[in-house]
């Protein structure tokens, strides 16, 4: 199946298999065996801030659907929640039952699993300040429960990004919240993205991650880019979006290759603006099944053949 199906850059060679379980217990039975097989495997959710490669992936593509989409209050603010749950339904849900904390996450398009994974949020924010426990998959198909220390929370970062564990479903805790004002709160949060961030074209929202000194002295990515020039610039099919400079569009034939090249474009040209280097947000599949930060693969590429587009 094309990578390209499912991620939402739309980019992408094959991959030799692809499987959705349709519960947990399946997901546990699907891992074990990949396991006895020994092939490399990936997981992934809504594929919005993973990168494929053009050359596919040799192996198992594990891919959490909606079936995992359990959702259940309890006191205390306390809620449990499937890791295939849409974010935007997650939040919904957390907001009807009166909770507050959730509301930045409204317009993020992606799993809970990979929000979990990856501490997303906006308005500066994590859903990992939120999370009490996530109960994971190993290898071996062996269920764990990690705690919030044992998540090692940091700005978009988590220990699930290691890749080993499958979460199936997250513990979180709310504070008590006015119903009213945060549907309030989220529709002008979702109006206020649908103004500023591009929607024709297929993207995988921010891709680099902000860092408080270049932040101190340039601002946000965005306008780091921008003021480097490249707003608007292109490689082959990728461009940096002329409406948001942080997020790279596909113009139609974007190759990943595409998206490297500017993002070692964009790390070279802001570090001689600022002496700061920009690190990726967004995730980059390999053939053999390594997923790591985007940059660390732009930074192997010859850069030389891109300058001058
Ligand atoms: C238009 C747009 C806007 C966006 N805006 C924001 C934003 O405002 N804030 C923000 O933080 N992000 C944003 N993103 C990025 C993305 O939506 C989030 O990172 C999202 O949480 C990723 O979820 P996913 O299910 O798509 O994960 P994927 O992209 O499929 O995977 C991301 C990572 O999580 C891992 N993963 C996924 N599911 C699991 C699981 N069940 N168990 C273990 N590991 C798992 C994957 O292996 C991978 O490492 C945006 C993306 C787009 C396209």
């Amino acid at each position: 199946m094309p990578l390209a199906t499912l991620g939402r850059w739309r980019i992408g060679g094959p991959a030799d298999f692809v499987v959705t379980p349709r519960d947990a217990a399946s997901l546990g039975r699907v891992l074990a065996t990949i396991d006895t097989l020994g092939v490399p495997r990936v997981i992934i959710g809504d594929g919005s801030n993973l990168l494929f490669d053009d050359d596919g992936f040799r192996g198992v593509v594990v891919r959490i659907g909606r079936a995992l989409d359990g959702f259940v209050v309890h006191g205390d603010g306390v809620v449990d929640a499937g890791a295939g749950l849409w974010v935007p339904t997650f939040v919904r849900r957390v907001i009807d039952a009166g909770l507050s904390g959730a509301v930045h996450a409204i317009g993020i398009p992606g799993t809970l699993g990979g929000l979990v994974t990856m501490n997303g949020g906006s308005q500066r924010r994590g859903i990992g300040e939120n999370v009490v426990h996530v109960d994971a998959f190993d290898r071996h198909g062996q269920t764990h429960r990690l705690d919030h220390a044992a998540l090692a929370y940091s700005y978009r970062a988590s220990r699930l990004q290691a890749g080993d564990l499958v979460v199936t479903s997250v513990r979180l805790r709310f504070a008590p919240g006015d119903r009213a004002a945060m549907h309030r709160e989220a529709r002008s949060i979702l109006r206020a993205r649908r103004e500023k961030f591009p929607r024709v074209r297929a993207n995988c929202g921010s891709v680099f991650v902000s860092d408080p000194k270049l932040y101190d002295l340039i601002g946000p990515p965005g306008m780091a880019i921008e003021r480097a020039g490249l707003k608007g610039e292109a490689v082959g099919g990728a461009q940096f979006s002329p409406d948001h400079a942080n997020f790279i569009v596909n113009n139609g034939s974007a190759r990943a290759s595409d998206v490297l090249a500017l993002i070692r474009i964009a790390r070279d040209r802001v570090a001689e603006l600022s002496g700061i280097r920009m690190d990726a947000e967004v995730r980059h599949l390999a053939p053999d099944g390594t997923m790591r930060p985007a940059h660390e693969v732009a930074d192997l590429i010859d850069v030389a053949r891109y300058q001058g587009n």
